[in-house]
C-alpha cells in the first residue's frame, strides 16, 4: 500500500521522533562528533583512539534500551552527556516538512501517538525547543516499559497501554530493525523515512515502503 493511502486508512497514527520527525543531525552530531571530542579531550587522547573506542562501545548495546539511555552513558563514560544536550539545544530542529505535516495530521480525525526511544530527558528537551507534544493525543517513551521498540516485549506494553488495531495503525519510523519489530508483531501499514538526517543523502536500502520526509504522505 502507497504510503498516502495508507495514511487516509489509518485510525491510529504512530510516529517516531528522531529521524522521522526532528532532524537526526542532532544526534548524528552529539553521538559521532561533540561526544568523542569530549571523551578525547577528558581522557587525553586522540579524537581517531576516542571514537574507535567509543564507537565500539555503542556497537554493543546497539538496539537495547541502554542504547538510547542517557543514564547509561553519562555512567559507562563518566561524561555529562544531558548538559552536553543543553550546551548545543540550538542545533535541534524539524526535518523539512514535518512541521506542517504535524499540523495537517492534528486536524483529521486520527489518534496521532509520538512512540519513542529517546530517553524522557532527551524528549524533555527535544519537546521543550521544538513543541512537537502539543500535536499529539499521546506520548509514549519506551523507557517507561523498559523494553526498546526493537523487542517485541515493547508491543505487548504498547497494546496494553494505549491498545490498537494493528489492521488500522500506520507506524512511522526509520529504523529498519524498528520496522521490523513492528512487523512481526502484525502492525500491517509500514512506512519508513529515507532522508533521516539533513546532512546526509537520501537511503535507499530499505525493504519497506518509504517517503523522503512525513509531509510526502499528505
Ligand atoms: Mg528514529
Amino acid at each position: 500500500m502507497d504510503p498516502k493511502t495508507a495514511l487516509q486508512r489509518s485510525e491510529t497514527l504512530m510516529l517516531d521522533m528522531d529521524g522521522t520527525l526532528l532532524d537526526l543531525a542532532f544526534d548524528n552530531y552529539m553521538w559521532r562528533d561533540l561526544v568523542p571530542r569530549h571523551y578525547a579531550a577528558v581522557n587525553d587522547m586522540s579524537l581517531e583512539a576516542a571514537r574507535d573506542h567509543l564507537f565500539e562501545q555503542y556497537r554493543s548495546v546497539q538496539g537495547d534500551l541502554q542504547w538510547y539511555c542517557l543514564d547509561h552513558w553519562c555512567e559507562a563514560l563518566q561524561i555529562d552527556v544531558m548538559q552536553l544536550h543543553h550546551d548545543v539545544n540550538h542545533r535541534i530542529g524539524y526535518l523539512p516538512g514535518a512541521l506542517d505535516f504535524l499540523r495537517a495530521v492534528h486536524e483529521q480525525d486520527l489518534r496521532v501517538l509520538l512512540v519513542t526511544n529517546s530517553h524522557p530527558d532527551t524528549l524533555a528537551l527535544k519537546d521543550a525547543v521544538t513543541g512537537l507534544s502539543d500535536y499529539f493525543d499521546g506520548v509514549i517513551s519506551s523507557h517507561n516499559y523498559g523494553h526498546a521498540k526493537e523487542s517485541q516485549s515493547f508491543w505487548h506494553a504498547l497494546k496494553e497501554d494505549v491498545d490498537f488495531d494493528v489492521e488500522t495503525t500506520l507506524f512511522v519510523d526509520d529504523s529498519q530493525p524498528v520496522l521490523q519489530s513492528a512487523a512481526d508483531y502484525g502492525v500491517k501499514m509500514l512506512v519508513t523515512v529515507t532522508r533521516p538526517d539533513t546532512g546526509r543523502p537520501t537511503r535507499e536500502d530499505s525493504e519497506f515502503r518509504g517517503v523522503e520526509g512525513v509531509a510526502d504522505m499528505l
